[in-house]
């Protein structure tokens, strides 16, 4: 008989924390895990899921038009409803979180809805019980922030915006990473006239520079006013909006503030104070190569750790620290080579190093880079392109960098990171045979370096 009511106590029913979980409780473990707000977390209910959906919604209009080069139109009037697109999602959602909590169930964990706080190292109360565990793991994830400025509180974030009461006729979106292109893609593809303002000189810092500049130029050719080098200075509430006043002492009338400055680790009102869990400057939970903390028997996964801010790795840790903690062959994560996606439009997939990192780690590279109008636009007459970018390692020949911009992007992007995983060189993906007719074979036809 164990001394404690659990082997591991779970913090948090998001993508690590259901995934360690499971597979914890499938390895043997007495497993509980807390969650005081939805199953899934971030990811199901107010980010990749919802966004997805999203993302489809928004593409419509575009497809419609496009099928007048290929014979089809439509005599009706075309009428968006966004309060059908949202609730219909939200009812989706529904069904996830459903799901979720069967598998857990189903998998022999114990679920506790309620908030869980560290009362000391091996206990956790959840209202007015307490639970004792051998492991405790903190799988918080992460929460939207927003920049402290006059008005600030007029602005809204991701989570908020899945569940608008109406769609603005206008929105600005605050930010240059994922979820501000994102959104903003979505928003436009609504109709919505949208404007995204990036306080940099060119917004995505971090990815590949041509896959910066030809989003740039795709992203402006759907619409999308993108505004460079300028920042939020306040925002006011008027009878039928916001006006937004900018560093460049211009301002501007808008429906909607939108706030996609990033996401901080969720660390608030878990008891962290009743242990001695180290957190870093900034605010992140630290943690070593086994997802230990600085207390030994509590482990963290996932974005709370500030690290990765993807449900993939989250779910990768889950997997390796319920192996590390429960199976006699404990695995290592492997941080190298991370596929993601963007899903604005078109979607951005990329696997591997920037040109940039590339030339400084290898110094002699060969680039390849293939732009091209896709076939579908050859009669849709759409004026769109697609980029794909590989780098290579001259000396081992070995791929290390993929890049593409182009409808489908995250789809092809995966079985390239495959391949770039496996250590595949430029040889090998010219001795691929390509599939006809498809963007994807560029990947293995590209010949030239540049
Ligand atoms: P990111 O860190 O990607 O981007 C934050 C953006 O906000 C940056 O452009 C940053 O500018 C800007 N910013 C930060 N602080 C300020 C400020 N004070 N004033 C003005 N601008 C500011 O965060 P996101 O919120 O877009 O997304 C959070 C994380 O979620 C991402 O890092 C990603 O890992 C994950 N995610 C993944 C998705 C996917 O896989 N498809 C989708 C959505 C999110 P600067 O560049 O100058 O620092």
């Amino acid at each position: 008989m164990s001394e404690y009511d659990y082997d591991l106590f779970v913090i948090g029913a998001g993508s690590g924390g259901v995934r360690l979980s499971r597979i914890a409780s499938g390895l043997g473990a007495k497993v509980a895990v807390a969650e005081d707000r939805y199953m899934g977390g971030t990811c199901v209910n107010v980010g990749c899921v919802p966004k997805k959906l999203f993302v489809y919604s928004s593409h419509i209009e575009e497809d419609l038009e496009d099928g007048a080069g290929f014979g089809w139109t439509n005599s009706g009037t075309l009428n968006f409803d966004w309060n059908k697109l949202r609730d219909n999602k939200t009812h989706e959602i529904s069904r996830l979180n459903g799901i979720y909590n069967n598998l857990l169930e189903g998998a022999g964990v114990t679920v506790h809805s309620g908030r869980a706080r560290f009362v000391d190292h091996h206990t956790v109360s959840v209202g007015d019980t307490t639970y004792t565990a051998k492991y405790i793991a903190v799988a918080t994830g992460s929460w939207p922030f927003i920049p402290q400025f006059e008005g600030s509180e007029h602005a809204v974030t991701s989570n908020e915006f899945f569940f608008l009461p109406r769609l603005p006729k206008s929105a600005i979106v605050l930010g240059g990473g994922y979820i501000a292109v994102e959104l903003a893609g979505i928003l436009n593809g609504l109709g919505v006239d949208t404007t995204l303002i990036y306080r940099g000189d060119l917004f995505l810092r971090g990815f590949d520079e041509d896959v910066r500049a030809f989003a740039k130029n795709e992203i402006e050719k759907k619409g999308v006013k993108l505004v460079f080098n300028n920042n939020i200075r306040s925002v006011t509430k008027v009878s039928d909006g916001f006006n937004v006043s900018l560093e460049d002492d211009s301002s501007v009338n808008t429906g909607l503030v939108l706030a996609a400055t990033g996401r901080k680790a969720h660390t608030q009102d878990i008891g962290i104070e009743n242990t001695d869990i180290a957190l870093n400057k900034a605010g992140n939970i630290e943690v070593d190569s086994n997802f230990a903390t600085s207390v030994k028997n509590i482990f963290a996964v996932g974005d709370v750790k500030g690290d990765y801010q993807l449900t993939p790795v989250a779910l990768a840790e889950g997997m390796a620290l319920a192996r590390n903690l429960f199976n006699d062959q404990p695995i290592n994560m492997d941080y190298d080579n991370i596929p993601t996606a963007v899903f604005c439009q078109p979607t951005i997939g990329t696997v591997g190093l920037t040109e940039t990192q590339a030339r400084e780690r290898f110094g002699d590279i060969d680039v390849y880079k293939s732009d091209f109008k896709p076939m579908k636009h050859t009669l849709s007459g759409r004026d769109e392109r697609t980029f794909m970018k590989l780098i290579v390692d001259v000396n081992t020949d070995r791929v290390v960098g993929a890049h593409m911009v182009g409808p489908e992007a995250g789809e092809i992007m995966q079985g390239v990171a495959i391949a770039i995983k496996a250590g595949a060189t430029k040889a090998h993906f010219d001795e691929t045979i390509g599939i006809h007719p498809t963007a994807a074979e560029e990947f293995v036809t590209m010949r030239e370096p540049i």
